[in-house]
């Protein structure tokens, strides 16, 4: 069983998501409505309460305090009394200033004889003291229920908020009472809604969660589909759909990788193409002369010899270059640096040029002003400069000269190998860095390579950082160039 198939799909997963997240805000209503409910209610009726007190102690001598209790009242459904207080003779009378029922209100027993017992209670209790009581008549007696007809049966409680002023002369004493609905019915009508809800919600957040992730989950399946088809090797694909960011972003990620796959592939059948082209040409030669030689006397010339040898070179050359490449793609080469003379270097490749130069009329000419260090691997700097002179040479126009200029500018050395050959196309610049590429593909003879120099070239100067490029014009010859730090020349 792959691991795949115990994965949720995304499909599964948003389905779930939106079903947890459904039952979760489920639960917290539920809780609220339900658990909390009475809890929270009496605690906003409370607040309630006493800030109206609280209101009506801080207006106490206003003159117009009548209609602000009035207005209280009507707003807050409360009813609201208040006394002055007046000592006599070691007790306290209280008179009343605002009694909107005549000392009793309509739904509570408030009497004088309570005024007075709430009035102690709050002395005691330092001026202010809120309780809750049963209110014994039936609700319905006094208002009917707003929230319920189902509450008509039960009986109230009652929140009476009492305060004394302290700051004024005489004091006064102020009674703020409030009905308490009881909330069992309301709470009963909620669960019933809420379990109305509860499948509601339900049922829309499945429908959202199918709906969506249709919208999500198409389009990946329709992505995956064609990688699939990418990993079977065909690569003209282009990849697309998707209605977000990411998604549109992966499928033109994915567009861009088939056709760099495309180019290795197409790279991949030149090389080898090329190569066993390569290994088979000196391979019939050396095959070709050694059996002459075996078989016709006199056919054992030095010159015959020669050519065996020289295939051969060919041949390591060829497989030295494959290791190269390699190796350095890889970072398996360990460079062994140090400072060394650059000017020196081009030098001695141009000795391996002396039998060209004398015998076939090519003229090789190296310009500089002053000797320049580099800090580099010798063995590796030279096959820089061997791989790209010798492209020069191979590629050199009618005029059979190749021109190496080395200018100090700043803190920089510039080698420049120029010809006036062929040129190379704008279309092919780019890619004559890659491995293997070769501008002409029918594999001549006559220009002999193996599409490896230049991307041994390329391995080597990125390894130290090194600038490079090309100027190149058909028909004009071409321009390879590259720079590296000058460093100072070591003490003899
Ligand atoms: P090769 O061994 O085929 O020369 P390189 O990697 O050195 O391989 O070069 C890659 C290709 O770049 C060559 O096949 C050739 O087409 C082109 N090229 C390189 N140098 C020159 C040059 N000086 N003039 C024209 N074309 C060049």
């Amino acid at each position: 069983m792959k691991l795949t198939d115990k994965k949720l799909t995304l499909r599964g997963y948003l389905s779930l998501a939106f079903l947890i997240f459904s039952v979760v805000l489920i639960i917290i209503m539920w809780l609220f409505q339900s658990v909390f409910f009475d809890a929270f209610y009496r605690t906003v009726k409370t607040v309630q309460v006493e800030k109206c007190a609280d209101s009506i102690v801080h207006n106490i001598e206003e003159a117009d305090l009548k209609s602000i209790i009035k207005e209280i009242e009507e707003q807050n459904d409360m009813d609201i009394s208040v006394y002055s207080v007046s000592p006599f003779m070691g007790s306290t009378i209280l008179t009343p200033v605002y009694a909107p029922h005549e000392f009793m209100s309509t739904h509570s027993l408030i009497n004088m004889s309570s005024v007075q017992e709430y009035y102690q209670k709050a002395k005691s209790n330092g001026g202010k003291v809120t309780e809750k009581t049963e209110n014994d008549l039936p609700f319905s007696q006094d208002k009917p229920n707003k929230l319920s007809p189902l509450l008509e049966k039960e009986t109230s409680q009652l929140l009476t908020c009492a305060v004394i002023t302290d700051s004024t002369e005489p004091s006064y004493f102020v009674i703020v009472e409030s009905d308490i609905a009881p909330v069992a019915s309301t709470v009963e009508t909620l669960r019933i809604q809420l379990i109305i809800m509860t499948g509601v919600i339900l049922l829309i957040s499945i429908f959202i969660a199918i709906v969506t992730s249709h919208y999500v989950s198409k389009p990946i399946h329709d992505t995956t589909k064609k990688a699939k088809l990418l990993a079977q090797q065909n690569y003209d694909l282009t990849f697309s759909g998707g209605n977000y960011k990411e998604l549109c972003e992966l499928n033109d990620t994915l567009t861009f990788s088939a056709h760099e796959l495309q180019k290795v592939d197409e790279l991949r059948r030149e090389l080898i193409s090329n190569i066993s082209h390569d290994l088979r040409t000196p391979l019939t030669m050396i095959t070709g002369y050694s059996e002459v030689m075996r078989d016709i006397p006199g056919e054992n010339s030095p010159e015959n010899i020669q050519i065996i040898i020289d295939e051969a070179n060919r041949l390591s050359q060829l497989v030295n270059d494959l290791l190269d490449v390699s190796k350095l793609e890889s970072g398996a080469i360990a460079m062994e640096n140090k400072t060394l003379c650059l000017t020196d270097c081009i030098k001695d490749i141009f000795k391996r040029y002396t039998k060209l130069t004398e015998q076939e009329g090519y003229s090789i000419e190296f310009n500089y002003a002053e000797d320049a260090y580099v800090y580099a691997d010798p063995l590796r700097i030279s096959q820089v400069l061997y791989n790209l002179i010798n492209n020069a040479v191979n590629y050199a126009g009618q005029d059979k000269t190749v021109i190496v200029n080395q200018t100090v500018k700043g803190a920089m050395v510039y080698v420049e190998v120029i010809d006036h050959g062929i040129g190379i196309t704008r279309e092919n610049l780019p890619y004559i860095w890659d491995r293997y590429y070769k501008v002409d593909k029918e594999h001549k003879q006559a220009v002999v390579g193996t599409g490896l120099g230049l991307s041994i070239v390329k391995n080597i100067l990125n390894q130290y950082s090194a600038e490079y490029g090309v100027k190149s014009a058909v028909g004009q010859g071409s321009t390879f160039w590259f720079a590296m730090k000058i460093v100072e020349k070591p003490k003899e």
